[in-house]
């Protein structure tokens, strides 16, 4: 089993769903793949939450998306449910991983692929101190696969979660891939690759600095500092996971692979020695 996660970059538009999707297919299967938002979709339900925007605006994105891809017409409806269903601000704010994971089960589906539709909110569950209940999600994550049967693709979310009280929360801003690492870890993964729109980690932001270069090679120490002074490549959390479990096992690259529609691979965090280089 491997973990491949997908940004908002990687949803962000019908044309990038349906990229996405090819590589979603094309990967090793059984494949468990995290999802975040369209991009800008969390920013425009985060406004939405604090009464300001439009609710309407935000289903005809999803909408237009669906009708793009030549979904079923019954994706509507389940675009309207889902938003209606939504009452406290975390749950509006959360809609936004359950609608593109929505629209990405129907895509695969439509293109006759074996994938079922994971539920989040059923295995990520943060404690009274807002950090992950590893215990619980390990123990959920397992439960809530098996319980959709076998599959070669299961698509969830990423960023969303249910507090101590069991109420919908979610986990800090680019938190999708905090979810892969963390099921990673719950499911004993082969690896967790992310996925992103630029071709691995750089000095700094390489759509703003032009002399930025790319790292080809990484340390933990390394990827953990460059997470943490703000590259907004990688969320500083999933490196702690990668370093708590995978340590002397895992390899992090910024290498350039599988090139396909401007999507690369950022980290592998991977159990295959063979693929593996160890640094401390
Ligand atoms: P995703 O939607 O896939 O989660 P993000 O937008 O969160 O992607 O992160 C990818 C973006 O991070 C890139 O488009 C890039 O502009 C930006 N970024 C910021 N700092 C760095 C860095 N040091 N190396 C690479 N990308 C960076
Ligand atoms: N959708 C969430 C955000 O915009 C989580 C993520 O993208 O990882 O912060
Ligand atoms: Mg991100």
């Amino acid at each position: 089993m491997i973990i491949m996660k997908f940004g908002g970059t990687s949803v962000g538009s019908a044309e990038r769903i349906a990229a996405t999707a090819d590589i979603i297919l094309s990967a090793k299967h059984p494949v468990v793949v995290v999802l975040s938002a369209m991009s800008g979709a969390t920013n425009s339900l985060l406004a939405l939450s604090e009464g300001k925007g439009s609710q309407d605006s935000i289903i005809e994105r999803h909408t237009a998306t669906a009708e793009s891809l030549g979904l079923p017409k019954n994706i509507c409806s389940k675009i309207h449910a889902i938003m209606d269903a939504a009452s406290t601000p975390s749950e509006i704010v959360a809609c936004g991983e359950l609608l593109s994971t929505t629209i990405m089960h129907s895509y695969l589906c439509s293109k006759g692929a074996d994938a079922a539709w994971v539920p989040a909110l059923d295995f990520m569950s943060v404690g009274t101190d807002g950090e992950p209940d590893t215990k619980t999600i390990k123990r959920s994550a397992k439960t809530a696969i098996e319980k959709t049967g076998q599959h070669d693709i299961y698509i969830t979310q990423g960023f969303i979660c249910r507090d101590s009280s069991g109420a919908v929360s979610t986990l800090s801003r680019g938190g999708s891939d905090y979810t892969a690492t963390l099921l990673g870890e719950a499911l004993g993964a082969e690896s967790v690759q992310i996925w992103t729109d630029v071709d691995g980690v750089y000095t700094a932001d390489p759509r703003r600095v032009q002399t930025a270069r790319r790292i080809p090679k990484m340390s933990y120490a390394q990827a953990n500092t460059a997470a943490r002074r703000g590259a907004k490549i990688l969320h500083p959390d999933c490196i702690s996971v990668a370093m708590a479990y995978y340590a002397y096992f895992a390899a992090i690259a910024g290498f350039k692979r599988g090139y396909r529609h401007e999507s690369f691979v950022v980290i592998e965090i991977s159990y295959n020695s063979a693929s593996c280089f160890r640094m401390e």
